[in-house]
């Protein structure tokens, strides 16, 4: 009987050819275990009655490894991790175009059946080997006669890369939550080595190298994966440029994790350093990590299994640790140059491109479908227009009798806008797309007029009702009107609540971002009490303003020396995302950003900010203020008229806020859902909070169409299917099990403004 033990050596086997006798020699590696298992061997044997006989060879292998080993660099071994053989004489540099990609690659036992192992490590070679090959290529090399080739391009291995440059070394621990259960990351970072990510274009991009680099490690998140996740590949770059934000730092990290059950996992994070406020939020910013692990399918990268979102963060202590075990040639350069770019940040604020020099390629309106544009008397005697689109596509919902109803659109106070000609899609066009005929209006607070009359109220007192008006002289006094709404979605619930519009005329109602509560966020409340905002007679703006209170926006128009003023003092208010133009800048400034700026294509940005809104009416702020102090709508003489009237709402509604929040706190669809679901049951009432949006940029974003108008869509579909049939009891019963939340899961102000806002709300 034969025994065989599987394991491992201490890889120091050699094999040797002697010239003079043409002799080839082996020397057995040397095993520490030999006498365990040979004791082992006994044991078996006595059990068996047998005498145990040694092979003259100790050591021997069907898969013979090692031989050409791989190696950090010339000293130890043959090639480097990818295979590339070492030039002998130079040990910086390989050899180009010779490989070694077999098991004699691997220096020692794995201790196991090496096979997959040998595929691997074959696999990882002919990845390189290819991108040589195109290397190659691009450089015009004759490959078959062999001319000398730049070697240096050649080289990857981290080692040489590092002997060039002046890398610096340093660990780095975080600690958080991922999707809820706790996890950390030890990382050992290597910067000014080449990364491989790709190059933005142009200089939009202005990272130093020095502060790209490699990070090796592991992370520990128990609950997922038992063993540690060990880093196989990972990049990170200190000073990411986003052309869309050019005020903004970011600190990316990608991480390639695996796990020893085979799992893989990509770790993406983010730092985000806004120069808010010179810098008050610096310090949580810069030591939080937002973070998203994904596992990925084995197969495909592109197969996500399990998505989870978190915050990473690092404690002072663990900063000190860092700074401390940082080495390296170029250590002072590189914090030298970090110090530089986190001054530049949140200091200097210089910003790192601009985006002035932007200039749309295609034309706007290609493709737009045409309209009517209705002008509308209202009856206190405003001129007001409104824009209908009619059907004549859509799916085959237009059989007789079965004619979706058509929606009113109402636009809000400033950044907002269904009608995007620059964008593929908008909400117009989707609504058109299901066979709907759409209306939108814009109410006398975007018009330049300054009558007297201008506020949120008198909006919904008159504009919204003549609007409906002339939709049902179109079509007849028995239509039904969706309502779809964003931010003066107070004036339509004035509208309902106050009894100026009659609720059974209206199918169903969504809105995003307002209802018939108005909760703002503590630094927008904040900023309501400064003068810039004309909210009471006497205040100081009011003085500067004189009489006309519309603000030009853009840079072409002319402005008084008084509305230049406050377009100087609008600039200057901080703001949390800054950005190159200079109507964003004015418009920021005044409420505050009202999206962010990575979810806007530049194309709605440069048009929003050169053609759509060429004046601010500031006339509406003064009401507009009492709603935002009381929370809710309220009369202009801030009395609370509205919210006694449940019994006018009986219709389906959708509430939606951005989950990342801006102005308006997702606490507003929350407070109006629970409202409708205790005074309206028996009809459908559902809140969304979608992700990563903020405000105006829910109707404006790039992915607007794909994340937020299906809800609005679906919610359309459903009232007009439930038209007619009531709830049964079941539902009901559902309806009311929401009653029981108590506070809205949603619901998160950090940082330096969630302990102000405590402040405010009690002071306000
Ligand atoms: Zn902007």
């Amino acid at each position: 009987m034969v025994l065989n033990v599987i394991g491992y050596d201490n890889g120091d086997g050699k094999l040797t050819f002697r010239k003079d006798t043409n002799e080839i020699c082996f020397q057995p590696p040397s095993d520490p275990l030999l006498a365990r298992k040979m004791e082992a061997l006994q044991r078996i044997t006595k059990k068996l009655g047998g005498i145990l006989f040694m092979s003259r060879y100790r050591s021997t292998s069907v898969h013979l490894l090692a031989g050409c080993c791989a190696s950090s660099d010339a000293s130890s071994g043959v090639c480097n991790s990818n295979g590339q053989v070492f030039d002998t004489l130079n040990s910086t540099t390989v050899y180009p175009g010779l490989y070694v990609c077999d098991g004699s690659l691997i220096p020692c036992s794995v201790g196991i059946n090496p096979c997959l192992t040998i595929a691997t490590a074959a696999e990882h070679v002919s990845k390189h080997l290819l991108q040589d090959a195109l290397d190659y290529k691009s450089k015009d090399v004759d490959f078959v006669r062999g001319k000398p080739v730049e070697k240096k391009s050649l080289v990857r291995s981290w080692k040489s890369e590092i002997s060039r440059g002046s890398a610096v070394l340093f660990k780095e621990t975080m600690r958080g939550h991922v999707g809820g259960l706790p996890c950390a990351a030890y990382l050992k970072l290597k910067l000014n080595v080449r990364t491989t990510s790709e190059k933005t274009i142009g200089d939009f991009r202005e990272s130093n190298p020095i502060l790209q680099g490699k990070v090796s490690g592991h992370v520990m998140c128990s609950a997922i994966e038992m063993d540690k996740l060990y880093v196989i590949d990972g990049e990170v770059d200190l000073c990411h440029v986003d052309i869309k934000t050019p005020y903004t730092q970011y600190m990316h990290y990608r991480l390639l994790l695996a796990a020893s059950s085979g799992s893989r996992y990509i770790l993406e994070g983010k730092k985000v350093m806004n120069p808010f406020l010179f810098g008050l939020d610096a310090w949580k910013d810069s030591t939080t990590l937002h973070v998203v692990l994904r596992k990925i399918s084995q197969h495909t990268s592109e197969e996500v299994m399990i998505s989870l979102k978190g915050k990473l963060h690092i404690s002072m202590i663990e900063l000190l640790k860092s700074l401390f075990s940082m080495s390296g040639s170029g250590k002072r350069k590189f914090l030298h140059i970090l110090l530089q770019s986190l001054f530049r940040t949140y200091i200097s604020q210089v910003p790192r491109a601009s985006q002035k020099g932007f200039t749309p390629l295609d034309p706007y309106q290609k493709n737009y479908p045409r309209s009517t544009l209705h002008e509308i008397r209202t009856e206190d005697g405003i001129i007001i227009s409104c824009q209908q689109w009619k059907c004549n596509q859509g799916p085959q919902r237009q059989e007789e009798g079965n004619k979706p109803f058509p929606v009113l659109l109402i636009n809000g106070y400033a950044t907002e806008s269904y009608c995007l000609p620059t964008e593929s899609n908008d909400l117009v066009r989707s609504l058109l797309h299901q066979g709907h005929e759409t209306w939108l209006l814009q109410t006398r607070l975007l018009g330049t007029n300054s009558s007297i009359n201008m506020t949120v109220e008198a909006s919904g007192m008159f504009d919204i009702p003549a609007a409906i008006d002339k939709i049902s002289e179109l079509h007849g006094e028995s239509v039904k009107i969706h309502v779809a709404h964003c931010i003066g979605g107070l004036s339509i619930h004035i509208a309902l609540m106050g009894g100026y519009v009659f609720y059974k005329r209206i199918a169903s109602l969504s809105c995003t971002n307002s209802s018939m509560f108005f909760k703002i966020t503590a630094w927008s409340k904040f900023k309501l009490w400064l003068p810039l905002i004309p909210v009471r007679h006497l205040s100081i703006s009011m003085a500067i303003f004189g009489k006309d209170k519309s603000l030009p926006l853009f840079e072409a128009l002319k402005a008084s020396s008084r509305q230049k003023l406050l377009k100087s003092i609008a600039r200057a208010m901080p703001r949390y995302e800054r950005c190159t133009y200079d109507e964003c800048e004015v418009l920021s400034g005044i409420f505050g950003n009202a999206f962010w700026h990575q979810n806007v294509s530049h194309k709605v940005h440069h048009w929003m900010n050169k053609e759509y809104l060429p004046r601010l009416n500031m006339g509406a702020f003064s009401h507009l203020q009492k709603i935002c102090n009381a929370g809710f709508i309220v009369d202009t003489k801030g009395r609370n008229t509205y919210l006694i009237h449940p019994e006018r709402m009986g219709l389906p509604t959708l509430y939606i806020s951005g989950g990342r929040t801006l102005l308006v706190t997702p606490q507003t669809s929350f407070l109006a859902n629970k409202y409708m679901k205790l005074h309206q049951p028996g009809f459908r009432h559902k809140r969304m909070v979608i992700d990563g949006f903020g405000h105006s940029d829910l109707l404006i974003g790039e992915d607007s169409s794909k994340k937020v108008f299906p809800h609005i869509l679906s919610h359309i579909a459903l009232a007009e299917k439930q038209n007619t049939a009531a709830f049964t009891s079941s539902e009901r019963e559902c309806q009311k099990d929401a009653l029981s939340w108590v506070d809205d899961p949603y619901q998160d102000e950090g940082g330096f403004w969630g302990c102000a806002s405590s402040f405010i709300n009690a002071y306000s």
